[in-house]
């Protein structure tokens, strides 16, 4: 058989020399350390498929040369060595989008963020006008940090509506209605840089096994309980996609036959009893409140909150046994606004979870809060920037 089937390593004149092959391993710890965010050496050894003594090397001419930074940690109780991409002046940004918000955050290669500020958008906004605002909001924050757009990786955005990735278009079944139709040109055109965007939830998932403490889990789900309700899932240590790009629809399905009507069309969602709306709308008869107000009187101890607390967290858990049935995830994170409720959230979601899921299954699931709160959709964005390998790396 021909020795040059393969098209040769861009750089590698000989495949076969040594250097040829050290070249291809570092890229290999380069694109791991990418994709994955910092991780041990043995994690890395895992994730790359070299050997530890491969790695260690690796990292060791890597350090030297100042493109690599080591720190000692534990893992598992033992003395451990965390590897993270130096900080080469490149940034990723990552935009999340909201119903009421924008948060950005600039990234390093290294997973530290540079910079980070959040802004609250009237309700009902329109899709053109907070991209604008998001915009300028970038240019301020390049300018006040010195960062030269030229240093711009690209811009990840989150947004919460399921998009169609065959077409880059933000589709029906949006909780910002007003997004329908935005193409991924739409927001190339107006950040005025490369643009990969996603779902929320996808992105929220994302950051859990990049940023988050989950770096090491291959099975994960990530629920997103805001205005709406979706989930973002790992699988095999993947994003999983779908055929469209749209998954982790939980919020559409029916909990209640004859339901409310949905936004989506259907009746009975579980968006439509357990959405953070659906609980200001309970609880604000008398005065209007907000997902502050609901998680300062939960904390506080209000019946009423909690209440309504146990009902929606009863009917998420019910919601998510079915997808912990039929993948066996090691972990299910909670995001979203109402992160800090704690186990008074979790609770309910357990009973839910372990009445209806395979108790084998229910028990073995791991069910934790989000320990990156609000940000987690953002810094998501900004690791999809980072793993995209058709955008431009210095
Ligand atoms: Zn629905």
């Amino acid at each position: 058989m021909p020795a040059t089937m393969q098209p040769l390593p861009r750089g590698a004149r000989n495949p076969g020399s040594q250097s040829a092959l050290r070249e291809l391993n570092q890229k290999r710890v380069i694109d791991t350390l990418l994709a994955s965010g910092p991780l041990t050496q043995a994690e890395l050894a895992r994730q790359t498929g070299l050997s530890t003594a491969t790695v260690s090397n690796i990292v060791k001419t890597m350090a030297a040369i100042g493109s690599i930074e080591t720190e000692p940690t534990t893992s598992s109780g033992r003395r451990a060595l965390l590897v993270r991409l130096s900080n080469n002046g490149a940034v990723a940004v990552g935009i999340d989008f909201g119903r009421r918000h924008l948060r950005i955050v600039l990234a390093s290669l290294g997973f530290t963020v540079v910079a980070e500020q959040f802004l609250e958008l009237p309700l009902g906004h329109r899709a053109e006008e907070s991209i604008d605002c998001a915009s300028q909001l970038l240019a301020r924050m390049l300018e006040e940090r010195d960062i030269a757009p030229s240093a711009v990786l690209g811009v990840g955005v989150g947004i919460p509506g399921p998009i169609d990735q065959r077409t880059g278009t933000v589709v029906q079944g949006a909780i910002l209605p007003e997004w329908v139709g935005i193409h991924l040109q739409d927001l190339e055109k107006r950040l005025h840089f490369p643009v990969v965007f996603d779902n929320d939830a996808n992105l929220g998932a994302l950051a859990e096994v990049t940023w988050g403490p989950h770096n090491t889990v291959d099975n994960l789900v990530f629920v997103k309980i805001g205005s709406g309700i979706g989930a973002g899932l790992i699988l095999g240590g993947h994003p999983f996609s779908g055929s469209l790009g749209i998954t982790g629809e939980i919020g559409h399905e029916t909990i209640t036959d004859n339901g409310v009507v949905c936004h989506c069309g259907n009746r009975g969602c579980l968006e439509t009893v357990a959405s953070t709306s659906v609980m200001m709308a309970l609880l604000g008869t008398r005065a209007p409140v907000t997902t502050a107000d609901i998680v300062r009187n939960a904390l506080s101890g209000d019946a009423a909150t909690l209440r309504v607390l146990d009902d929606a967290g009863a009917a998420i858990g019910r919601g998510l046994a079915s997808i912990a049935n039929l993948i066996n995830p090691e972990v299910i994170v909670i995001g979203g606004p109402l992160a800090g409720l704690g186990s008074i959230l979790l609770a309910p979601i357990e009973r839910g979870l372990l009445r209806h899921a395979v108790p084998s299954v229910g028990e073995a699931t791991a069910l934790v809060m989000s320990s990156l709160g609000d940000r987690a959709e953002a810094l998501g964005a900004a690791s999809l920037v980072l793993q995209s390998p058709g955008l431009r790396r210095d």
